[in-house]
Order: C-alpha cells, then sequence, then structure tokens
C-alpha cells in the first residue's frame, strides 16, 4: 500500500503578534505533520498557542515565515480566493460555541454550506440527515439550537463542519463548554464519524481523558510542535 498522503504539513511555521519590544513569539519554526484518518490532540495550557495553530493550519491566517500545506500543497503564496476555495473544500472548522444559525432548524444548518457550495437542497438534505444519524441525532434535525442541548448543538457544529466532506477537521475546545459526560459522548460521535469518512481531526482539548483516547498527542513548547 501506497503511504497515507500527509493531508496537513507544517514547515518551519513563524507566528509573532506585536512589534520591537514587545513582540510576542508564538510559533518559533514550528514543524508538524499528519495524515488522513488520524485523530490528533493539541494540549497545552491557555495561552500558548492552540488557536494561533488551528488559524494557520486553516488557512484563516498567514504565518510570519516557514510553510503551511493541505494535502501536500502548500498555501502562502495563493491568492486569498484560492485560500478561501481551499478552507471551503478541504477543511472543516469546529469551535467552543456551535455558532449555529439560531434561525434554522439542525438540518438546515448542515445543509447551509452544501448549499453554499452547489448541491441540490434534495442531495443536501440527504447528507445532512445521514451525518445526524453519524452523530446519533437523527430525531432532532427539524429542531432550532435553541431547543437543543450543548451536546446536540456540539454535534451538530460537528456535522455542519463536515458536511462537504472536507479532509481536514479543525477543533478548537469542541467540548469545552460541556460537562465531562457530555464530552464523552459528543467525542464518540465525532471518532465515529473520523473512522467512517477517513478525515484527519485535530482537536485542541484541555480534557486530558478525551486526548488519551485520541491517536497522538502534540503539544506547543518554546514556539514548537511537541509529541507527549
Ligand atoms: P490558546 O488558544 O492556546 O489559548 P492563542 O493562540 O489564542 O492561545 O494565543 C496565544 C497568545 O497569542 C496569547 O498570549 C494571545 O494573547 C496572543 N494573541 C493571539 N492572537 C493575537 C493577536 N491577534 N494579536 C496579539 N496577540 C495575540
Ligand atoms: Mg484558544
Amino acid at each position: 500500500m501506497p503511504p497515507r498522503k500527509p493531508v496537513l504539513q507544517l514547515s518551519g511555521v513563524e507566528r509573532h503578534y506585536g512589534q520591537g519590544e514587545t513582540t510576542l513569539s508564538i510559533l518559533k519554526g514550528a514543524d508538524f505533520e499528519m495524515r488522513s484518518g488520524e485523530i490528533i490532540a493539541l494540549v497545552a495550557p491557555s495561552g500558548t498557542g492552540k488557536s494561533t495553530l488551528l488559524h494557520l493550519a486553516g488557512l484563516l491566517e498567514h504565518p510570519d515565515g516557514g510553510e503551511v500545506m493541505i494535502g501536500g500543497h502548500a498555501c502562502n503564496g495563493l491568492l486569498d480566493s484560492e485560500r478561501t476555495a481551499i478552507r471551503r473544500s478541504e477543511i472543516g472548522f469546529v469551535y467552543q460555541f456551535h455558532h449555529l444559525l439560531p434561525e434554522f432548524s439542525a438540518i438546515e444548518n448542515i445543509m447551509m454550506p452544501q448549499l453554499i457550495a452547489g448541491l441540490t437542497k434534495a442531495d443536501a438534505r440527504e447528507r445532512a440527515a445521514q451525518l445526524l444519524d453519524y452523530m446519533r441525532i437523527g430525531h432532532r434535525g427539524e429542531h432550532r439550537p435553541a431547543e437543543l442541548s450543548g451536546g446536540e448543538q456540539q454535534r451538530v457544529a460537528i456535522a455542519r463542519a463536515v458536511a462537504n466532506a472536507p479532509r481536514l477537521l479543525l477543533a478548537d475546545e469542541p467540548t469545552g463548554n460541556l460537562d465531562p459526560k457530555t464530552a464523552s459522548y459528543v467525542f464518540d460521535a465525532l471518532e465515529a464519524l473520523v473512522r467512517q469518512s477517513g478525515l484527519a481531526a485535530l482537536i485542541a482539548t484541555h480534557n486530558h481523558e478525551l486526548a488519551g483516547r485520541m491517536d497522538r498527542r502534540v503539544t506547543i513548547e518554546g514556539g514548537k510542535v511537541v509529541e507527549l
């Protein structure tokens, strides 16, 4: 079998905030690589640069040095429109707070990115229903976010993030707002989805139990990504 392709590579990535004497160096030559099918925990104290790293990996920010590659393609030199196109088709995001659209049902929230990508309503609805089933909330599709529990809202947010079948899922403390038991259920569903789809997931978390269930654990130390 050919080796699995790296979905995400960071090579010598630099990220500094501020100027002159007040410069804050968050990433200083960070290297990192992940392949399809991998679930990796990013575990580090607050303020060390987890969100920064996820934003760089998700092409939401530019590094001050080094290169970010998605699916083997260097992304720094691309036009903003090209970066946006890669972000839309290859990358899904989940945040600590769900950011679902309140006036739409769960199923409509999951349909939205697919409709933007040009799918028909019927196809988008079918895929959304399938994803809700994978996330084990098939019966909650017609409810609006406010009618769902925190754990259900996050499962809808995850389903929405993968609706367009990205290769990379970036999650920034996705269970940070949930109690441990609910966090564990949400992670179960996320894991099932990742295993079934073969995508790669990088998940920032403070939850050591969940981190222990992932394939690898990395942290940020001295501005570099290191294995735990
Ligand atoms: P984490 O997600 O691990 O808590 P962040 O990546 O959000 O860490 O932030 C790392 C550090 O960089 C923090 O000290 C934060 O205050 C700083 N920082 C993040 N974004 C900016 C920004 N846009 N401008 C200046 N400082 C920032
Ligand atoms: Mg953060």
